[in-house]
């Protein structure tokens, strides 16, 4: 059995096993359920280690998340294969995950020397004042199984780099990439207690992290409706949150856009990871000019996408992710074609074992149907019909998310306007809306998002405490 890491030492407890998606008879391992107690611990050994971390010289914490790095990237090929067995995203996307994750510590390693604070002159004569970053101190992970490792990471490594200590709850499904990127960690030298691991229930360890006095922050990332009910219960102790939670984001193709661009984006921002991102593309506002030949062309790119096991690269699309997913997904499906949407491509569970759903296109859906208003976080896109560029931009905004959204257009006036207007926090131009770049700012807007940005340098935001330091007088 895997156990959890608490204070660096394994502990073990009941145990829950870890299915491949695509062969749900494949059991990859036994691993354990944290208990309430067992989170007590392990926010308790937290709490203990963070004096000593957050005194570490940065140069001494900027060498073990070197080394972190370097080891993940080191070991892509069997984390890749690891993470593909248990989430089901291809063995392509799961190497690129990999890379991410081990180029985010790389990346924060760096950020560790990189100035911080600001000195002023006081309003007083004579006197100065500076702003200082500090550690917020001990700072509760609780992350998807979208992303298994690249999602812990960005939490993970600013955390660390910044002098806090960590209390890590990965989703239920994906307990392996979480558990080997710990005992990385551990092997690079990051001293005990400073990364706790518990594995287990939303409801038993993460509400225990949530809810604890000793816990000074909570970054998130799930859906909305789970972020909302976090944000209520960290209101109790007043804790710094940072939740990322939902998107339908919107990818708006105009009559002037290159075709292949169009379906190219729509292809990868739609189906990408099975469509489980929480940046997918699944709302297509495509103009009136070009919408024929766009959906001509997005039937025969679906025809032509060989879904099958993640692990096979001739694969281009795996499953979802389990069989609550499996069951979700397609009853969506359902009620999109219930209510009135035309199912143009897919629309069915493959008929073999593993959680494998056609990927599904549907046209002639209007902007406030359920189908357009939802994340149904699956490889399902809607096509909705504009006349033009305003009614495109209120389309694209008519929902209550607002984490990424593209355009795909040649006119530079028609990019500057969806620049300006789009009502989200990642605007893509002639791309999906889903890839993102490490060391840029990543977030959203309305009920995607709360709280400050994560990634790049803008996690330092919500990684460090702000210090203001007044001197008066001669000190000596
Ligand atoms: P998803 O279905 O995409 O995993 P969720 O929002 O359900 O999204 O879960 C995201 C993370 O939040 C998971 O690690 C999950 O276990 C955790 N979680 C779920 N419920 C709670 C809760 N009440 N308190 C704290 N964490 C929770």
């Amino acid at each position: 059995m895997k156990a959890n890491i608490i204070d660096g030492r394994e502990r073990a407890g009941e145990a829950a096993p870890n299915l491949n998606p695509a062969e749900p008879s494949d059991v990859i391992g036994e691993y354990a359920r944290a208990t309430a107690e067992d989170t007590g611990d392990a926010i308790a050994a937290a709490a203990r280690a963070l004096p000593g971390w957050a005194a570490t010289p940065p140069l001494a914490r900027a060498d073990v998340l070197e080394r972190i790095g370097a080891t993940i990237l080191e070991r892509t090929e069997e984390l890749a294969d690891l993470l593909a067995r248990e989430e089901g995203k291809l063995l392509a996307e799961a190497r690129g995950e990999v890379q991410r994750a081990g180029r985010t510590f790389k990346y924060f390693a760096a950020q560790v020397l990189e100035p911080s604070g600001a000195v002023f002159d006081g309003l007083i004569p004579g006197t100065s004042a500076r702003t200082r970053q500090r550690p917020v101190g001990v700072v509760g992970v609780i992350t998807p199984w979208n992303f298994p490792i690249a999602i812990p990471a960005w939490k993970i490594a600013p955390a660390l780099a910044y002098g806090n200590t960590v209390v890590f709850k990965p989703a239920e499904l994906v307990p392996g990439s979480a558990w080997e990127l710990v005992r990385i960690a551990h092997e690079c030298g990051l001293p005990d207690g400073v990364l706790n691991l518990v594995m287990g229930r939303g409801s038993v360890v993460g509400r225990r992290i949530v809810e604890a006095e000793e816990v000074d922050a909570i970054t998130f990332t799930g859906s909305t409706a789970t972020g909302r009910g976090l944000a209520a219960a960290g209101a109790g102790t007043l804790k710094r949150m940072q939740l990322e939670m939902g998107g339908k984001n919107p990818l708006l193709v105009l009559d002037d856009a290159d075709l292949d661009t169009a379906v190219a984006a729509a292809i990868d921002g739609a189906y990408g990871s099975t469509g489980q991102r929480c940046t997918a593309s699944s709302r297509l506002i495509v103009q009136a000019g070009i919408h024929d030949r766009f959906v001509d062309r997005m039937r025969s790119a679906l025809d032509d996408l060989v879904v099958g096991d993640p692990r096979d690269e001739a694969s281009r699309m795996g499953p979802v992710a389990s069989a609550a997913q499996h069951s979700q997904v397609l009853e969506a499906i359902e009620r999109g074609v219930r209510d009135g949407a035309e199912l143009v491509s897919g629309g069915r569970a493959l008929d073999r074992e593993g959680y494998f759903i056609e990927p599904t296109l549907f046209v002639g859906g209007a902007s406030g149907m359920w189908l357009n208003q939802e994340e149904v976080f699956g490889p399902v896109a809607c096509v909705v019909e504009v006349s033009d560029l305003d009614e495109g931009i209120r389309v694209c905004n008519d929902t209550r998310y607002g984490l990424s959204a593209a355009v795909i257009t040649t006119s530079a006036t028609a990019a500057q306007r969806f620049e300006a207007e789009a009502e989200a926090g990642i605007i893509g131009v002639n791309r999906s809306s889903a890839a993102t770049d490490l060391h840029l700012p990543f977030g959203g807007r309305k009920q995607s998002s709360f709280g400050p940005r994560e990634q790049g340098k803008s996690a330092r935001e919500f990684f460090t405490s702000t210090s203001t330091v007044y001197v008066a007088g001669a000190l000596r």
